[in-house]
């Protein structure tokens, strides 16, 4: 379909960590770009075009939840975050930065790639959808959700949750099946992260669309798109 490799970035200032890595995702058919120092990666992701990006938070220069608020201000690229500890992760969610995976250290660089193959995979679906006389339209490729002919701000979670929602509009999803969609391994993630997601898209919801209600609520149970 693409005959264009796959390139990903390695931001990891452990070599030998960043060399593995690179091996194994080289096997199943990528490219891959090295930098070890944080002050390196807004610059060559504004220079280069990476399609996805495994981001080390502690590294020397600027550390990893630093670089991705920068990034989040002009793209939208996959990031898979890497972290040694794993009290980070609800921290991270709680940061609501909107990551599309995390992977505790010590991985293993088949997980890694096995998870990079999945986002990609989702990323990559040609799609656009619209409900006539629904004032929504969400467009896959470009992880865009229009409502009113006005594009939503979304991060590519809220995106996820959104489309997943959207799919099937009056299907109730429990929070563990929203959790599926959105992340590849949720064993680490708690169902509070799902309703933080909710919660700040029913507020950009709500700028664009304010005389609805679209997400709504179902006691006990989860979520439902009305539209
Ligand atoms: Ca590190």
């Amino acid at each position: 379909m693409n005959a264009r490799q796959k390139c990903i970035l390695i931001v990891e200032d452990e070599p030998k960590l960043a060399e593995v890595l690179g091996e194994y995702l080289q096997q199943a058919g990528f490219l891959s770009h090295w930098i070890d120092h944080g002050l390196k990666v807004i610059p060559w992701i504004r220079e280069n075009t990476p399609d996805l990006l495994i981001l080390d938070l502690m590294l020397p220069g600027r550390d990893g939840i630093d670089i991705f608020r920068e990034l989040r201000t002009f793209s939208t690229l996959p990031v898979i975050m890497a972290t040694a500890k794993v009290d980070e992760i609800d921290r991270l969610l709680g940061l609501e930065l909107g990551a599309d995976d995390y992977v505790c250290k010590p991985y293993s660089p088949r997980e890694v790639v096995a998870r990079v193959k999945n986002i990609l995979r989702r990323v990559s679906l040609p799609l656009a959808e619209q409900v006539s006389g629904s004032g929504i339209e969400v467009d896959v490729a470009c992880m865009e959700v229009c409502l009113n002919h006005r594009k939503l701000d979304l991060t590519p979670v809220e995106f996820r949750l959104f489309n997943q929602l959207f799919s099937r509009p009056a299907q109730v999803f429990s929070r563990a099946q929203l959790l599926d969609c959105i992340y590849d391994d949720h064993r680490i993630v708690t169902d509070r992260a799902v309703d933080s997601h909710i919660k700040n898209l029913r507020r950009k919801i709500h700028d664009a669309m304010p005389e609805r209600e679209l997400i709504k609520s179902i006691y006990g149970i989860g979520y439902k798109l009305e539209l």
